[in-house]
């Protein structure tokens, strides 16, 4: 019964830097998902407290209960529906490669032969990337933060990246000092998670809002302030 959030606090859990999804401008975390989420509380009337933790802390917060739901450009796959609820989903990514701007001899996975590859910490990104680790030759460092992986390729500590595409190339179009050079790797859909068989009231909530927004076309303005009408 999404009645039942009425008046009613949540703490969400989110990731740190994973622009334009969640990130920090003048000390505030904004972003499409912070959008997201507050616009639907107050849609359905219940207040929200964020918590940027990282991402795989957030799952972990997650399941020990420190927090109540997840929005952090959470993938909804089909292993994770094990231990976690989903909203419906809210958009759609995948994965995609980046190296640094001025590296010319990394066109194609081919070349990564003997090289290392950076991703997050319990994403999507770093379960493809140790999927073909082997088929391709090269070696997979994981860190925490989109932030810090991007920082590793363009210092050189890692030759390329693999995250969501959506994220790459907002960063790439906020000169950060990567760049593309692989095909986009479609890989589902985002949603916001809570814990199975937790929280039912929350997570009909956050459909209802959701489905509101969408009807309203506010979710349409909120997306299109980070990405442009095209995102
Ligand atoms: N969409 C990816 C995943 O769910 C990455 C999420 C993130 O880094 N915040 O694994």
């Amino acid at each position: 019964d999404p009645s039942a959030v009425k008046g009613k606090t949540y703490a969400v859990g989110t990731d740190t830097t994973f622009a334009p999804f969640e990130y920090r401008e003048n000390g505030k975390m904004t972003g499409i998902d912070m959008e997201l989420i507050r616009a639907i509380a107050q849609e359905e009337g219940f207040e929200v407290t964020i918590q940027s933790l990282g991402f795989n802390a957030a799952l972990q917060a997650l399941s020990s209960n420190q927090v109540d739901v997840v929005i952090a450009g959470m993938s909804i796959t089909d292993e994770r529906k094990a231990t976690y609820d989903f909203s419906n989903p809210y958009f759609q990514s995948g994965i995609q490669m980046a190296i640094a701007e001025n590296n010319d001899s990394i066109t194609s996975y081919k070349d990564l032969d003997g090289k290392t590859v950076v991703a997050k910490t319990g994403s999507e990104g770093e379960s493809y990337a140790k999927q073909h680790a082997s088929e391709y030759g090269y070696t997979v460092t994981s860190v925490d933060q989109s932030s810090t992986m991007y920082e590793m390729v363009k210092s050189g500590n890692a030759d390329a990246v693999f995250d969501d595409y959506p994220v790459l190339a907002y960063g790439v179009s906020q000169n950060n000092g990567l760049k593309i050079v692989t095909p986009k790797v479609p890989h589902g859909e985002y949603g916001m998670a809570v814990n199975k068989g937790k929280n039912a009231d929350l997570l009909a909530a956050i459909d209802d809002g959701l489905n509101k927004l969408i009807a309203s076309g506010e979710y349409e303005t909120i997306v299109a302030q980070y990405l442009g009408a095209d995102g």
